[in-house]
């Protein structure tokens, strides 16, 4: 039988191992990727802790991982829209397409939800298989390490974009990798004015690399005053809330212009998050989205474009580039948060 090298969650507990496994079966609705490229996600750091998310919903033994870059090196006979020796990503949330929410178009929130490398084995290893209904074809154009990470960068192009931003102020509370790619996407979108947060000044420097006019810590600034202060009262236009943190939020709303926008694309660790709903959302007539996935496939398209047009600069977002077998060097700098995005590549 023939074999490959990926990364597998093997065990109900921390950790992860690098090893050989079967080559995975390809169905008749699926095509087989040689993987390029591929990039580590804050999920996939979920899942190598086995915290109380992953270890309710994923079965081991699983390879791990959902960012790619790769090329089809096999298609099943009943695949029709792409074929062998197409360069491609894809879309990690894998739809149903016959539930209700999938048949009025929000296919991101499918009711029968499968999350590559969660649900089924995932991209970290040499080959992948893939339902052809996820599988997108990249621009040749783009390189295979600004492909990999465009999955995370569909997260930031409907946290941003889900409203316009053009001529406005925004403020983005976290500059993990979500949040320095939402610094970027409004950059390029004609945000005027952007203020980022973040307690790590490591990640507030990736911001300002993105674009970010303002960073500030909230640990030795005070957020609200500090936006007051060059708003001159106004507050801020737009919240971009990509932390997952409560008081990055608070400070966020309390920010936020009368009749403001909020993208809530943070997941909290917390059940209850404890917030005056009439102070900040109801009484000043705030307009909040909660933001999951990526549109299936119109975000595709934007990020194709916002890349292959050289308008969106992702270098200063990838900080590491690390051989698959290394992928422990990934799990300590994002569990230190000393990375932006991190890429794995798998042996030749
Ligand atoms: P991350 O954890 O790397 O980034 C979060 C950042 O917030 C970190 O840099 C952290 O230092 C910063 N932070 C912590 N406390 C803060 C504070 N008080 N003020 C400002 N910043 C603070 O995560 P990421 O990969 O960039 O993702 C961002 C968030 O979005 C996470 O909560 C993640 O779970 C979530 N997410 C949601 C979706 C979705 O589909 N809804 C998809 C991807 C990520
Ligand atoms: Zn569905």
């Amino acid at each position: 039988m023939e074999t490959m090298y990926a990364i597998v969650k093997t065990e109900p507990k921390i950790g992860a191992e690098y090893k050989t496994c079967p080559m995975p079966n390809v169905s008749e609705d699926e095509v087989l990727v040689k993987v390029k490229s591929t990039s580590f996600c804050g999920s996939d750091l979920h899942l190598y802790n086995w915290d109380a998310w992953s270890s309710n919903r994923v079965k081991i033994p699983r390879i791990m991982g959902h960012e790619l870059a790769g090329e089809v090196v096999d298609a099943g006979k009943r695949v029709h829209s792409v074929q062998v020796g197409d360069y491609v990503s894809t879309e990690s949330h894998i739809y149903c397409g016959s539930c209700y929410t999938c048949r009025h178009g929000r296919t991101e929130i499918c009711q029968n939800l499968k999350i590559l490398g969660f649900d089924r084995d995932g991209v970290f290893a040499q080959y992948v298989s893939l339902p052809e209904n996820v599988v997108w074809k990249n621009d040749k154009t783009i390189p295979k390490e600004w492909a990999s990470i465009q999955e995370p960068l569909g997260n930031a192009i409907d946290t941003v974009l889900v409203e316009e931003v053009a001529g406005k102020t925004v403020l983005v509370t976290g500059c993990g990798p979500v949040g320095i790619l939402s610094v970027g996407v409004a950059k390029v979108s004609g945000a005027t004015t952007i203020y980022a947060t973040d307690i790590n000044e490591y990640r507030l420097d990736l911001a300002l690399k993105m674009g970010a006019d303002f960073i500030l810590n909230p640990e030795k600034v005070n957020v609200f005053e500090y936006i007051m202060d060059k708003t001159a009262g106004a507050g801020v236009d737009v919240l971009l809330e990509v932390s997952g943190n409560v008081s990055a939020f608070a400070d966020g709303l309390k920010s936020l212009t009368p009749g403001g926008r909020v993208s809530l694309l943070g997941i909290f660790k917390e059940q209850n998050v404890p917030l005056s709903l009439n102070e900040n959302i109801v009484l000043k007539g705030v307009k909040l989205y909660g933001i999951t996935g990526r549109k299936i496939f119109s975000t595709w398209y934007k990020s194709t474009r916002l890349l292959s047009s050289g308008i969106l600069n992702l270098d200063p977002v990838i900080t590491h580039k690390f051989q698959m077998k290394e992928f422990d060097k990934a799990v300590k700098l994002m569990s230190d948060g000393m990375c932006g995005k991190i890429l794995l590549l798998p042996p030749e």
